[in-house]
C-alpha cells in the first residue's frame, strides 16, 4: 500500500511536534512531504533531517496561503496557532489534499465560509481538537442528534475565587492541569475562552446550535452526544493529544496508538458540574457570538487574541481580556463578512481600537 503523504504546516508546535510524534510511530502508513513553521528554525531543521520532505516553508509562509502548495499531500494537519490559520485553511479545503485542522480561529471567524468552501470541494474537515474529534467519533445519523455537550477541564484556574483570578499572572495560567499545549490555547483555557471558541467551531462542524459546556475536570470523556431519544454516546481516553491527531490522520481507519490505555477501574470516579459564568465572562460572551455571525466571530477572535498578548507581558490583568473583548464586540457589530478580505480589515480596526484605549500603555 502507498504511504499517506502527509503535510504538517506548524510544525514545530504542539500540535506539530505530537503529529510527527505519531507519524514516527507509523513510517509505515506515513510519510510526512511537507513542513512548515514561522520561527523555530533549530527544531525545524532536526524535523526535516529525520523526515525528509519534499517541500519545507520557513519564515514567509505566504505559500501556505495556495492551494498549489499542497499538491504533494494527502492530508494537512492545520497545527497552526491564531488567525494565522485562516488563509492556509482555505487553501488545503481548495487543494486536492484532505484538511485536519486544530486551528481554531479559522472556524471562529469565517466558519460559515469555510463549510460552504469545504463542501463546494466535497471536503469533510477533520478535526484534531480533542473535543471535536470525540463528537466526530460519536456522529452517526446527524437527523437524530438532539444536542452536543462539550466536556471542559476547567483550566488552571478551576477552584480559584474571583478575587483570586483577578490577581493572577500568565506564569500561573502556563501550569495547565492536563493538556500540554501552546502559550494561546494555554491563557485561552484559563479564561474559558479556549472553550468558547470550541463552541463556535462545534456549531460550524456538526451543523448543532444546541450545544451545552460540562466541567470535567479528570478530562477522560472528551465530549458527547445527545440523541433525540435522550441516549448519549460519549468517547473516552486518556488526556492524550496523540489520540485525536492520529484518528485525524487515519480516519475513518484506526490503527494501534502509543497512548495508554484507559483503566476506568483505576481511575474510579469521574465527576461532571456546570462551568461558572460569573467567575469566567469569556464563557458568556462565546455563547452570545454563537448566536451571531462571522463578523462578530472574528471580532471575538481578533480581540482575545491581542489581550492574550497584552497579558501575556503583565500589561493587563485577567479580567481585562473579557472586558477588552466585550467591549470590541460593542463597538463592531452588525457588519457582514463577504470574503476574506474583510477579516482582515477587521482585525485591523479591533487592533487600532484596542490601541487607544490605554490598556497598552499599563
Ligand atoms: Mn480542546
Amino acid at each position: 500500500m502507498r504511504k499517506i503523504r502527509v503535510g504538517v504546516i506548524g510544525s514545530t508546535g504542539s500540535i506539530g511536534t505530537q503529529t510527527l510524534q505519531v507519524i514516527k510511530a507509523h513510517e509505515d502508513l506515513f510519510e510526512v512531504t511537507l513542513l512548515a513553521c514561522k520561527r523555530n528554525i533549530k527544531l525545524l531543521s532536526e524535523q526535516i533531517s529525520h523526515f525528509n520532505p519534499t517541500q519545507v516553508i520557513h519564515g514567509d509562509t505566504t505559500m501556505l496561503n495556495y492551494s498549489e502548495t499542497y499538491t504533494s499531500c494527502d492530508i494537512v494537519i492545520n497545527g497552526i496557532s491564531g488567525l494565522a490559520g485562516l488563509l492556509p485553511t482555505i487553501a488545503v479545503l481548495e487543494s486536492p489534499a484532505k484538511l485536519a485542522t486544530a486551528n481554531k480561529e479559522s472556524l471562529v471567524s469565517y466558519g460559515s465560509k469555510i463549510m460552504e468552501i469545504a463542501s463546494r470541494n466535497n471536503k469533510t474537515i477533520i478535526p484534531v481538537d480533542s473535543e471535536h474529534s470525540a463528537i466526530f467519533q460519536c456522529l452517526e445519523d446527524l437527523s437524530n442528534i438532539k444536542k452536543l455537550i462539550l466536556t471542559a477541564s476547567g483550566g488552571p484556574f478551576r477552584g480559584y475565587t474571583t478575587e483570586q483570578l483577578e490577581i493572577v499572572t500568565s506564569n500561573e495560567a502556563i501550569k495547565h492541569p492536563t493538556w500540554n499545549m501552546g502559550l494561546k490555547v494555554t491563557i485561552d483555557s484559563a479564561t474559558l475562552m479556549n472553550k468558547g471558541m470550541e463552541l463556535i467551531e462545534a456549531k460550524h462542524l456538526f451543523g448543532v446550535n444546541d450545544i451545552d459546556i460540562l466541567i470535567h475536570k479528570e478530562s477522560v470523556v472528551h465530549s458527547l452526544v445527545e440523541f433525540k431519544d435522550g441516549s448519549m454516546k460519549a468517547m473516552l481516553s486518556n488526556p492524550d493529544m496523540t489520540i485525536p491527531i492520529q484518528y485525524a490522520l487515519t480516519f475513518p481507519k484506526r490503527v494501534e496508538s502509543m497512548a495508554k490505555p484507559l483503566d476506568l477501574s483505576n481511575l474510579g470516579i469521574l465527576t461532571f458540574g456546570k462551568p461558572d459564568f460569573e467567575r469566567f465572562p469569556c464563557l458568556g460572551l462565546a455563547l452570545k457570538v454563537l448566536n451571531m455571525g462571522d463578523l462578530e466571530g472574528t471580532v471575538m477572535a481578533v480581540a482575545d487574541e491581542i489581550a492574550v498578548e497584552l497579558f501575556f507581558n503583565n500589561k493587563i490583568g485577567f479580567y481585562d481580556i473579557p472586558d477588552i473583548i466585550e467591549k470590541c464586540l460593542n463597538e463592531f457589530q452588525g457588519g457582514v463578512i463577504t470574503d476574506v478580505s474583510d477579516i482582515n480589515a477587521i482585525a485591523n480596526n479591533v487592533k487600532r481600537y484596542i490601541e487607544s484605549k490605554s490598556y497598552m500603555r499599563c
